[in-house]
């Protein structure tokens, strides 16, 4: 059975979800986007990804079309609809149809959902870790705007998995970690404190990065947000990352160097499991 996608106002089969050629965000990548984990049939931190939804939008001067709470009413609908129990709901707005101008104004935007299903609760890459390569971070300026504009990020997670990485940790030019190509980026020093970079415009404020921040430190897990380099991460006792469609993963290799002693660490597998437990008990 094909999915049930939203666009613009209607349920339709996703194969019929048709958007026009000359949409500003297939000419100019003008548009955000979303990805909202669903476990046991329920959002995940649906509240940070709306807020982020809206922030992103006002970034290129879109307007959502309709309210916050009616794309959250939606997106319960297309769980039903769908009768997802595991994966996500990606969403998308974008500046709509118009004429080839870079300053055309967008007067009807186009607001997309649809379903994908994933096992998120029994990854692999959480028992064995994964392996990241680091890349000079290819982006744009505005890297807290959620923008469909991916293409450095694809390109550098090509150059990642042609290394045999499954992620890619893109660096600044001054050598600090900014975040994953499409995560956020963490490390445990010797001493056992998690560092992860401050919020910015260098990087995406990661909705999952924050939940666990929280969960760390309500854990008794020291929490600094401080930038640290490359050398610094491939040092580290653990490095890990998080984002909404693999929630914790343990990072076990930079650039082919074992992190610690190469598998995966205590607090990654901790903080994976608190994670998934505060997710399962939300309403
Ligand atoms: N950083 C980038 C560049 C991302 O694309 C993502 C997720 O797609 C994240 C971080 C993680 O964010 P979140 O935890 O909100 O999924």
């Amino acid at each position: 059975m094909d999915r049930i996608a939203w666009l613009n106002g209607n349920f339709v089969p996703l194969a019929e979800a048709k958007v026009s050629a000359q949409d500003r965000g297939f000419l100019f990548a003008d548009g955000i986007y979303e990805f909202t984990a669903v476990l046991d049939g329920k959002l995940v931190d649906s509240e940070s990804h709306l807020a982020r939804f809206e922030r992103s939008a006002a970034g290129l001067g879109l307007t959502l079309p309709i309210a916050s709470t009616e794309i959250e009413a939606i997106q319960r609908e297309l769980i039903a609809r769908n009768a997802l129990d595991q994966g996500g709901i990606y969403f998308q707005l974008t500046g709509g149809p118009a004429e080839r101008d870079f300053l055309a104004p967008s007067t009807e935007p186009t607001l997309f959902m649809f379903t994908q299903a994933s096992d998120v609760l029994e990854r692999p890459a959480a028992k064995t870790g994964i392996a990241v390569k680091t890349i000079a971070d290819p982006r744009w300026a505005r890297r807290d705007i959620k923008s469909v504009m991916l293409l450095g990020q694809v390109l550098a997670k090509r150059e990642a998995a042609a290394a045999g990485a499954q992620e890619a940790w893109l660096v600044d030019e001054e050598g600090f970690v900014t975040e994953g190509a499409s995560s956020s980026a963490l490390i445990v020093t010797a001493e056992g404190t998690l560092v992860t970079r401050p919020n910015s415009q260098a990087i995406l404020p990661g909705c999952t990065r924050q939940a666990v921040l929280a969960i760390a430190d309500r854990d008794g897990v020291k929490v600094e947000e401080r930038l640290f380099t490359v050398a610094e991460a491939r040092a580290a006792r653990e490095a890990i990352l998080t984002s909404a469609s693999n929630f914790v993963l343990p990072v076990v290799q930079i650039d082919g160097e074992a992190i610690g002693d190469g598998a995966p660490g205590p607090i990654a597998r901790r903080l994976r499991e608190l994670y998934i437990e505060a997710a399962r008990s939300l309403g």
